[in-house]
């Protein structure tokens, strides 16, 4: 390094998505970085969401995108300024091509492994100089410095915490971090599984026939909001990404109340009057008529039939109705350890509109640690990255202006 530059120093705590995207866009020639990691290795939860397919992001209009988050508003920024083309295009720069799947969703092209895809980013990363120190777990704050396994300590400018949530603890995301925070008075909201598995209270008669099996092109309504996808029939509930965007609206509910009710329409694409009309059109038996009429599969009709009794299913009026808007009693949440990801964390009125921590110049959060939720589907890796990119660009854009 040239003895005579003067470069500020920044600190990025955490390896995982948001902090590879902060390396990856901050200016190696204004600031010397480096990524503290309690791992051995960077990126585990990355590659974790890579297991059966490396969803990378999605394909809707940014706008549409947006929308997906909760809150909307906080991530409109980011999410603009470093937006899914974006993270295409850095992709494909450096030699990852991406494709856009049936669901929308944006995967690497086939025979691209998720490793291969970390791997690349790191390159880019270790290629602009930034530095990696493994084995390095933070352990809160000794005066103004850094200390990490609760010995070494750390001067930097500047700080970047991207410590994750608190599901997947395997991956090093343990949400430790939170009892720091708390001692610097900075507000946490417990963290409470999302994109988790629902439990559903089935009787053990439906389970020996359907455990496992997936309920297809449905759409599922919890409040004044729904859902299309698909759920799998587990001994625990529901799983799937038909309720999982839901995440919010049924936390709500289940905060308010012991229980929440979704609805699912089993038939999404006929209107109930169809389904009335070829209920009672057909010379079919019943059971005949949901499969070959209606086009219901084994496990919808078994759902009818275990919930509905014979005279309800035998009721055109009812069964119809049924079949539009099926009521089912969530009655809690998975364990947040077993979750997709974590609601909670840093509360959104501790940080600024760039994620700066308003009581602590200089100290940026990023990610999953922040209090925001989003469905899967690539929305939650798209945040990461975005805010990544963002706080970086925006740090290489103040030090230009500082210097002019
Ligand atoms: C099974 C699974 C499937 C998923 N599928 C999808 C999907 O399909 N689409 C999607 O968008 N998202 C998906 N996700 C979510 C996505 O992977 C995460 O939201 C994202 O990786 C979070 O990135 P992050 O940088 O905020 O945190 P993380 O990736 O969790 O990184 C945090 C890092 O901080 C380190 N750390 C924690 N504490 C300390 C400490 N005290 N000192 C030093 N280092 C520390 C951790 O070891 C970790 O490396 C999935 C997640 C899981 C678990």
């Amino acid at each position: 390094m040239d003895a005579n530059r003067s470069v500020k120093s920044i600190a990025i705590i955490g390896g995982g998505a948001s902090a590879l995207f902060f390396a990856a866009a901050i200016d190696p020639d204004k600031f010397d970085v480096t990524i503290y990691e309690k791992n051995k290795t960077l990126g585990r939860k990355f590659l974790v969401a890579g297991d059966g397919g490396f969803n990378l992001t999605h394909s809707e209009s940014i706008e549409t995108m947006i929308e997906r988050y909760t809150p909307s508003l906080f991530l409109k920024e980011s999410l603009t300024h470093f937006d899914n083309t974006s993270l295409r295009n850095l992709l494909s720069e450096i030699g990852i091509e991406t494709f856009i799947g049936s669901s929308k969703r944006v995967y690497p092209e086939k025979g691209i492994k998720p490793i291969e895809v970390l791997n690349a980013i790191l390159d880019r990363i270790k290629n602009k100089g930034v530095e990696i120190k493994f084995e390095q777990t933070w352990t809160g704050w000794s005066e103004d410095k850094l200390s990490f396994n609760d010995s070494d300590e750390v001067n930097a400018d500047i700080v970047v915490y991207a410590l994750g949530g608190a599901s997947w603890k395997v991956t090093g995301s343990n949400g430790l971090w939170i009892s720091y925070f708390k001692q610097k008075n900075i507000g946490i909201v417990p963290f409470q599984a999302s994109n988790c598995a629902f439990e559903v209270k089935w009787s053990q008669d439906f389970l020996n026939k359907n455990e496992g099996l997936p309920l297809k092109n449905i759409e599922i309504t919890s409040a004044n909001k729904s859902q299309r996808g698909e759920v799998v029939i587990t001994s625990y509930g529901l799983e799937g990404n038909a309720i999982y965007a839901l995440s919010p609206e049924i936390r709500k509910q289940l905060s308010n109340t012991d229980t929440a009710e979704i609805f699912i329409d089993l038939k999404p694409s006929l209107l109930i009057t169809e389904i009335k009309n070829r209920l009672s059109s057909s010379s079919k038996n019943r059971t005949t008529t949901l499969s070959k009429e209606i086009k219901l599969s084994k496990v919808q009709v078994s759902l009818l039939k275990s919930f509905l009794t014979k005279e309800e299913y035998m009721d055109d009026e009812i069964l119809s109705r049924r079949i539009k808007q099926f009521p089912v009693t969530i009655s809690g949440l998975s364990e947040i350890d077993e979750a997709i990801s974590t609601f909670g964390g840093v509360d959104l009125s501790e940080v600024s509109s760039s994620y700066e921590l308003k009581n602590m110049h200089n100290h940026y959060c990023i990610g999953e640690m922040l209090n925001w939720d989003a469905p899967t589907g690539g929305y939650l890796i798209q945040a990461c990255y975005s805010m990544g990119a963002f706080v970086a660009e925006l740090l290489n854009e103040e030090s230009t202006t500082l210097k002019e």
